[in-house]
């Protein structure tokens, strides 16, 4: 158990937990997706208390974050043209790339696989914290394995208090949702793993639209014992208590539905501030405010002893299609269709 520190995202608060982390401990860290829970990379035993104080299973394999563009070359093996373009526009930024990894990054971290995927951040506190360690942070969200990614310091302090020395305080995280994942095949292709703010269409305006791949997992359930290039999209993920259903159609039909499904422990994620004849939840109106407050929205249902929860369907296009994995991942998958 520990006495689990906030510390401030001041000079003094940066040192002390980078000093913590230098020493082989971990941290919680802010980053403009989601907070992290950051050790350094290159540690096997550091990065193993992730592991174990998010519950996290051993194959699912840690973000390498980097504080300065040149770091790429030193953990990846061979960085092909269009990563380089995709590097330049997006980083830092929230886009990670899985590449061939050097001998540096030990099998902990990548989860056992001879890939690794980098990231820079633009947060300055997180990069403020990084550079301040001299060493590159593992870093996946610091929330309890399962349940929702943390976005503002209290869903934190919920999850890690006493499992953990301490947490860099960052205020609410800006994209709310956790970095888009890709890879790249053969042909140098972007094969997106994990979407996210950084969109296909925004990748496709670099690389060329014929060069983006959405990998089935996106939108998709992945099979039972099925072989999946990101293992993090085989897991049950973002789920409340309550049972969380998507509705698809238009926004006057789903608010029609959920009256018509009312009742106690019922709530429904609303677009406005408009009065509705059910329990409703404010989520936003925008892809990128919906992503923003996800994760808040979801964590709010437990606070609710909320027992059914419903969300209208996310477009599938820009940010939307990142709302729409992860709402899906919270659903398990139960969409109905109007
Ligand atoms: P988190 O850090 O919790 O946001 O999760 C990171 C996710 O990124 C993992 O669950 C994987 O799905 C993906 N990922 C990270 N590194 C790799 C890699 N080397 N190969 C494939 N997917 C990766
Ligand atoms: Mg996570």
């Amino acid at each position: 158990m520990y006495d689990t520190k906030i510390l401030p995202p001041t000079p003094e608060g940066i040192r002390e937990a980078a000093e913590i982390l230098r020493n082989g401990g971990i941290a919680a860290i802010p980053t403009e997706t989601v907070y992290g829970l950051a050790a350094n990379a290159l540690d096997e035993n550091a990065c193993r208390e992730i592991f174990k104080a998010k519950g996290r299973p051993s194959d699912n394999p840690l973000i390498v974050h980097i504080g300065r563009f040149e770091d790429i070359y030193k953990y990846a093996e061979g960085v092909s043209g269009n990563a380089l373009r995709l590097a330049r526009e997006f980083m830092p930024g929230p886009l990670t790339m899985v590449l061939p990894k050097k001998d540096i990054i030990p099998a902990v971290t990548s989860g056992g696989l001879d890939t690794v995927g980098i990231r820079f951040p633009a947060n300055k506190t997180a990069q403020a914290v990084i550079n301040e360690c001299g060493y590159p942070l593992a870093a996946p969200s610091a929330n309890l394995s399962g349940s929702p990614s943390p976005t503002v310091l209290s869903h934190v302090v919920r999850d890690m208090s006493g499992r953990i020395p301490a947490i860099v305080d960052g205020g609410c995280c800006t994209v709310g949702v956790e970095s888009t994942v890709l890879t790249f095949d053969e042909e140098d292709r972007a094969v997106i793993l994990r979407p996210g703010f950084v969109t296909p269409e925004d990748i496709g305006g670099v690389i060329g639209e014929d060069n983006v791949i959405c990998s089935a997992g996106v939108t998709e359930r992945v099979a039972e014992g099925e072989r999946v290039l990101s293992p993090g999209m085989k897991y049950k993920h973002y789920a409340p208590k309550a049972n969380v259903t998507i509705i698809e159609g238009s926004y006057d039909r789903y608010v029609e539905y959920v009256a018509a499904h009312n009742g106690s422990g019922v709530f429904g994620a609303v677009e406005d501030n408009r009065s509705y004849p059910f329990s409703s939840l404010f989520w936003g109106a925008s892809p990128e405010e919906q992503a923003r407050r996800l994760f808040d929205v979801l964590r709010g249902l437990d606070d609710r002893n909320a027992v059914q929860a419903y969300f209208p369907c996310p477009g599938k296009k820009g940010v939307g299609l990142a709302v729409y994995n992860r709402l899906l991942r919270a659903a398990g998958f139960e969409v109905i269709r109007l």
